[in-house]
C-alpha cells in the first residue's frame, strides 16, 4: 500500500487524488488535509460568487472524495498542527497543494491605509473566507480604484458595480451583500500600467461589463490602437480587445443613463496611495511601451479614491521546512520534486496562472513523477504508517479533524439557510462550521 498526503483540497488536491486512485487503484490511501473545515479551495473562496456554473466542478472533486481510498481530513492545519517532518515520517509522498493564499504587495508608500486592500482579502470577504470575514471595507465613497488587468480585477470592478437584484442565484454572503447594495460607489477606476493590447482579461468575463444593469464601461479610444494591429494577437486576447473597442463606442448619452462609470484607465503606473489615516487618492504615472514594458514618462496625475483593491497577484505561504523561491512567490521545485518524498502541484508550484483546468495536467503529470520515484527506489521502500499512523497521532494531540462526511452536513446546513434563490448562505466563521459538521 502507498500513502499519500496531499494538503490543500483546493482543484490541485482533488486532481493530484484522482490521478493517484487511477494511477494506484485499491493500493493507495490518499488523506487530503486542509486547514478549513471546508474543502475545495478557491472554488469556495476565490471563484466569484455570481459565477456558479464555475464552481460546480466540485461535484467532480466530490466523486473522488466519496471514493473508500481517498479522504478529506478537515480543519488541521499543517506547520501548525502538524510539521512537515512528521508527514514525511508517517507518509511515502507528501504533495504540497497549499496555492498562493497570500497577496503580493504594491509597495508603495500609502498602501497600509485604511480601506485599501488586497484582492485575497477583497474577495475572500465577499466569498466568506474566515479570515477575512471581519474586513469591513467602507464602501460609503464614491470613488472605487482596482489595480490591475487581470481577471480578478474584473470580478471585483463587476461585484462592486452590481445591483442586489444581479446578485439573485449567487452565494455572495450576507455581510457582504449588506455592504453592497448601500455602497455609495459612482466610479470604479481599473488602473493598467500598460495598454489594451497587454490586458489579460478573458472575453466572456469582460463582456460580462457591458452587460450590467446600472453600471456602464468606459474606455478611451484615444487608448485603443489601430483596430489591424488587433491582427497580431492571440484569438482570446483579440476577442477581449474587441469588447474595449465596442466599450469605447458607447455614446455619452447611454453612459448618462447609469448611476455607475466603470472606467479603464490604461498606460497609468501607481505610484503612491494617499491619505490622512484613510485613502483619499491614488497618484498615477503616465506610461509608454517600450519592448512590451510600461515606461514611465514624468507626467503624473491624482484619482480620487474612497476604496482601493490591489489584483496583482498572489504568492504561496512558506512553511518552516520546505525551500521557497522567494523570488518567484512559490515552493522551490524542480517540476514538482522539492526533496526527497515532498513534492508541490498547482499554484504552489508554479505561481497563480491558468485556470481550474490547468491544475488537472499538473495533478496526473505529478502523480507520473511519484510512481517514477517510487519505481526507481529513490522513496526507499514504501509503505509507511499512513493514516493509521496520522489518527493516533492526531488523537495524541486532540485535533478536532472534520471529516467529509462532516462537510456534508455543513453543507446541507448551508443549503438551508439559503436565501430565495441561492445555493447557500455560508458559514463564515470556523466554529459555526465545526459546530454544524459535528
Ligand atoms: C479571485 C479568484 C477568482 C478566480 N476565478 C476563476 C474562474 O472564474 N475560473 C477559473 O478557471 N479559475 C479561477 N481562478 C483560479 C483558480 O481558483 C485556481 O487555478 C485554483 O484554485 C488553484 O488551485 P490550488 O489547488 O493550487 O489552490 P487553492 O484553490 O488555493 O487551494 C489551496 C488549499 O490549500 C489549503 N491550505 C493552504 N495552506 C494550508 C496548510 N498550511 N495546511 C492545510 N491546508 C492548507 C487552503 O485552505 C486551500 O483550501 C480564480 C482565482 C482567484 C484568486
Amino acid at each position: 500500500m502507498r500513502h499519500i498526503a496531499i494538503i490543500g483540497s483546493g482543484p490541485a488536491g482533488y486532481y493530484t487524488a484522482e490521478a493517484a486512485q487511477k494511477q494506484w487503484g485499491d493500493d493507495v490511501q490518499v488523506d487530503v488535509f486542509d486547514k478549513l473545515p471546508v474543502p475545495y479551495g478557491l472554488i469556495r473562496t476565490g471563484v466569484a460568487p455570481d459565477h456558479q456554473s464555475i464552481k460546480s466542478v466540485a461535484r467532480r472533486y466530490e466523486k473522488t472524495a466519496l471514493t473508500d481510498n481517498v479522504r478529506f481530513v478537515g480543519n488541521v492545519a499543517i506547520g501548525i498542527d502538524l510539521s512537515i517532518a512528521e508527514l514525511q515520517e508517517l507518509y511515502d509522498a507528501v504533495v504540497m497543494a497549499t496555492g498562493a493564499p497570500n497577496d503580493r504587495q504594491l509597495g508603495l508608500d500609502g498602501e497600509g491605509l485604511g480601506n485599501v486592500f488586497g484582492s485575497a482579502d477583497f474577495v475572500g470577504w465577499y466569498n466568506g473566507h474566515p479570515e477575512f470575514a471581519q474586513l469591513s471595507p467602507d464602501l460609503s465613497g464614491k470613488n472605487a480604484v482596482v489595480i490591475g488587468m487581470g481577471n480578478v480585477a474584473l470580478d471585483v470592478a463587476r461585484i462592486l458595480a452590481k445591483t442586489e437584484a444581479e446578485f439573485a442565484g449567487s452565494d455572495i454572503v450576507a455581510h457582504a451583500l449588506d455592504a453592497l447594495k448601500n455602497s455609495g460607489l459612482a466610479k470604479i477606476t481599473i488602473l493598467g500600467r500598460r495598454g489594451p493590447h497587454q490586458i489579460m482579461m478573458t472575453p466572456k468575463e469582460l463582456g460580462e461589463l457591458g452587460n450590467l444593469e446600472r453600471a456602464s464601461p468606459r474606455v478611451d479610444r484615444n487608448d485603443l490602437p489601430e483596430e489591424a494591429d488587433d491582427a497580431i494577437l492571440e484569438p482570446g486576447i483579440r476577442k477581449s480587445v474587441a469588447h474595449l473597442r465596442s466599450f469605447a463606442a458607447i455614446p455619452e448619452d447611454m453612459h448618462a443613463e447609469k448611476a455607475v462609470e466603470v472606467e479603464f484607465d490604461f498606460f497609468a503606473n501607481p505610484t503612491a496611495i494617499v491619505g490622512d489615516g484613510k485613502v483619499a487618492s491614488v497618484t498615477v504615472e503616465e506610461t509608454q511601451i517600450e519592448n512590451g514594458k510600461a515606461v514611465g514618462t514624468g507626467t503624473t496625475y491624482s484619482i480620487p479614491a474612497d476604496v482601493v483593491v490591489a489584483c496583482i497577484g498572489y504568492r504561496t505561504s512558506p512553511i518552516p521546512g520546505i525551500p521557497f523561491d522567494e523570488r518567484a512567490g512559490r515552493f522551490a521545485n524542480d517540476a514538482g520534486r522539492i526533496l526527497t518524498g515532498l513534492y508541490c502541484v498547482g499554484w504552489a508550484r508554479r505561481g497563480p496562472s491558468g485556470t481550474i483546468g490547468t491544475n488537472r495536467p499538473d495533478g496526473y503529470a505529478l502523480v507520473e513523477k511519484i510512481a517514477e520515484d517510487i519505481e526507481s527506489g529513490a522513496l526507499g521502500r514504501v509503505g509507511k504508517a499512513g493514516r493509521e499512523g496520522f489518527d493516533a497521532l492526531a488523537k495524541e494531540r486532540d485535533l478536532d479533524i472534520v471529516t467529509f462526511q462532516d462537510w456534508k452536513k455543513i453543507e446541507e446546513a448551508e443549503a438551508a439557510a439559503a436565501r430565495d434563490g441561492s445555493p447557500r448562505e455560508k458559514f463564515v466563521d470556523i466554529e459555526a462550521m465545526i459546530k454544524a459538521g459535528h
